[in-house]
């Protein structure tokens, strides 16, 4: 009778210690499967290779503790990798002629192994302070936020070139300004009519996905990505931004785009997922402090934000915050921001602010 209670007790303990097992696993695949289903659980803190340092960036994986790192794929001899996971370049290495490498990483962490590819841009941005406000459209006859506008601001020598996302209702991202085109709202909207939409110069709504490979055939003008509140509310808006990331993530483009967005949490949310992410907030009303707290690499705000707090461009400069400020189409006020010292100014006239050699 002892034996046998002794014999089923076992059984049972067998079975818990079974049956726990089986759950740790299970919760294991699923948590591996969401992690390389993520928008970046790979990522660099920094996707430009220096101009002068061989430093690149530190390689981190998302929720994951790295126990080590090899390089691998075409390009491996042009890298080398520290103990404490920082890419470094090995310039006499690198492939002549080419722009971007893409450096294939083998990591081994706690919870197993990962391949990811990462692709890093020699900097080759043009170094002055004017961004084009959806693209150069206003003096080159080509329709705003339009793929032709964007081709505009390059041509022009830019240092960077803004545009405006939205998502339709089936989770397609697309270029335009407002939430509707021609009447039609965007996120009520699938993306099979949405794609058979023409912009006034004639060219098909752009997708982000071809807007970023449009503008990753160059590496001279930065993609400055807005990241539009949905009209629907916060969860589309989160949803909006996951998908931003997940299709700069897939494209490899981290190294060309920086982000902007009028909404706090958008951009808290575009931090979440890519923690290398350079973001600026728009909307003004938070300080430099707040948003050097934030971990935010800027601020983007309208030109009276300024007039009503003088101090915030050295306190942000003390921050290390870079300083943007929209949307200033006027000589003189140009010429007034430049002597402040901003460090963008964002505009529908950037021929007339890249006359200004302050500006250079
Ligand atoms: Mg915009």
């Amino acid at each position: 009778m002892q034996n046998e209670l002794t014999s089923n007790k076992f059984s049972i303990q067998y079975m818990r210690s079974f049956a726990t097992l089986f759950l740790i696993t299970l919760l294991f695949t699923y948590c591996r499967g969401q992690s390389k289903q993520g928008a970046a659980s790979v990522y660099l803190t920094n996707y430009i290779i220096p101009k002068e340092k061989e430093a690149i960036g530190f390689i981190r994986v998302a929720d994951a503790q790295i126990k080590g790192i090899t390089l691998a794929g075409e390009n491996a001899k042009a890298f080398t990798i520290s103990k404490d996971h920082l890419l470094s370049v090995k310039r006499k290495n690198l492939k002549p002629g080419n722009d971007w490498f893409d450096v294939v990483v083998n990591i081994k962490t706690k919870q197993g192994e990962l391949t990811d590819t990462l692709r890093v841009l020699k900097d080759q941005f043009i170094p002055n302070k004017v961004i084009a406000h959806r693209g150069a459209w206003k003096n080159t006859g080509a329709t705003e936020n339009s793929i032709a506008a964007l081709n505009h601001a390059v041509r022009l020598g830019c240092g960077g070139s803004e545009f405006d996302v939205h998502m339709s209702s089936d989770s397609l991202p697309v270029i335009h300004h407002d939430p509707s085109i021609d009447g039609i709202s965007i996120a009520k909207t699938g993306s099979a009519i949405l794609l058979t939409m023409k912009l006034s110069n004639g060219e098909y709504l752009p997708t982000l996905e071809s807007y970023l490979k449009e503008g990753m055939k160059q590496s001279k003008t930065k993609l400055i990505l807005e990241i539009k509140p949905s009209e629907l509310g916060k969860q589309s808006s989160i949803a909006l931004t996951s998908k931003v990331l997940a299709v700069v993530n897939k494209l490899r483009a981290q190294a060309w785009v920086d982000y902007i967005s009028f909404d706090y949490d958008i951009c808290k949310e575009a931090m979440r997922f890519a923690p290398y992410a350079r973001v600026a907030y728009l909307k003004g009303d938070k300080t430099p402090d707040e948003l050097a707290a934030d971990h935010f690499s800027g601020l983007d705000y309208h030109f009276s934000v300024f007039d009503k707090n003088p101090d915030w461009i050295s306190l942000a400069h003390q921050k290390k915050l870079t300083i943007n400020v929209w949307t200033v189409n006027e000589k003189e006020l140009m010429e007034k921001l430049l002597k402040q010292k901003v460090d963008f100014i964002t505009t529908n006239e950037p021929e007339l602010l890249l006359s200004i050699p302050e500006s250079r």
